[in-house]
């Protein structure tokens, strides 16, 4: 761990989940009240926001940034990227929801390749590492791991800019083992989700503002310390690889931190 944090002077949040059961204001005011709220900002989604205030229509135009979108998505999760020039059905689909918003879930982006996208959108004083970027989308985003050579649906991937998925919450970590059990013996995967209600996650859960609130502390503790997680099962920075280990860390107890981290969150919101 680095002992001499980033000074901290604004946290930008964008606001491009588009999903009714998410609510970024909630989260500002979360942030705000460890930081303060004049270092916390809502802004529209990453890419709207960072075309239309500069007026850039050179080589950063809708158009430029919708087709290396298109680069980024994963035809086989079974398969490293290929960066492929999109066919023309795709470029407009990207275009459509850069400029209205919703993503269709079924597409699954690798979410290092988005995130350097993003990353070239960043200009000016706001490149200053005193400036936090946290991106919500609700595009499915994934690593891919070369021990099982394969694409995981990750849930936030940490960096410059931060990238949180509202769709990766629900698809990354993994549900109740009895869940997989279930279907695999052909139980109706309906009555699965009645009996397990409440230890696993889905795209209406109306707890999902909430579960999200550690991996937002997460991206801003990658960003300022570079060590965002906590062994603590019961400490918002766990690094939970199942829904009900997050739903645990997330809502259990009630203490937002353990210990040692609520201690280092304000000794750093004070700096
Ligand atoms: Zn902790």
């Amino acid at each position: 761990m680095k002992s001499i944090p980033q000074n901290l002077r604004l946290i930008c949040l964008y606001d491009g989940a588009g999903v009714e059961n998410f609510d970024v204001c909630r989260i500002g005011e979360y942030l705000g009240q460890w930081f303060g709220p004049d270092r916390v900002q809502i802004r529209p989604e990453f890419v709207r926001h960072h075309l239309r205030p500069h007026g850039r229509m050179g080589e950063h135009t809708l158009e430029s940034r919708a087709r290396d979108i298109c680069k980024t998505r994963i035809e086989d999760p079974a398969k490293p990227l290929e960066k492929r020039e999109p066919n023309p059905q795709q470029l407009a689909q990207e275009r459509k929801w850069l400029l209205e918003g919703g993503v269709n879930r079924e597409v699954f982006y690798d979410g290092l390749a988005l995130q350097q996208t993003y990353l070239e959108l960043l200009v000016g004083e706001e490149t200053s590492l005193e400036f936090v970027h946290i991106v919500f989308t609700n595009r499915l985003i994934g690593t891919w791991d070369q021990s099982d050579r394969r694409y995981h649906a990750r849930v936030s991937i940490y960096g410059w800019p931060s990238i949180i998925s509202t769709t990766g919450i629900v698809e990354g970590p993994a549900k109740p083992r009895e869940y997989y059990f279930g279907l695999m013996a052909g139980l109706d995967e309906k009555d699965l989700q009645e009996e397990l209600a409440g230890r696993f996650v889905d795209y209406s859960d109306p707890r999902l503002t909430e579960l999200l609130k550690g991996y937002i502390m997460q991206a801003v503790l990658y960003h300022l310390i570079g060590e965002p997680f906590c062994d603590n099962p019961d400490c918002r920075l766990f690094n939970a690889h199942w829904q009900e280990q997050m739903i645990r860390a997330q809502l259990g107890t009630g203490a937002e931190f353990c210990h040692r981290h609520q201690k280092l969150v304000r000794e750093l919101a004070d700096k």
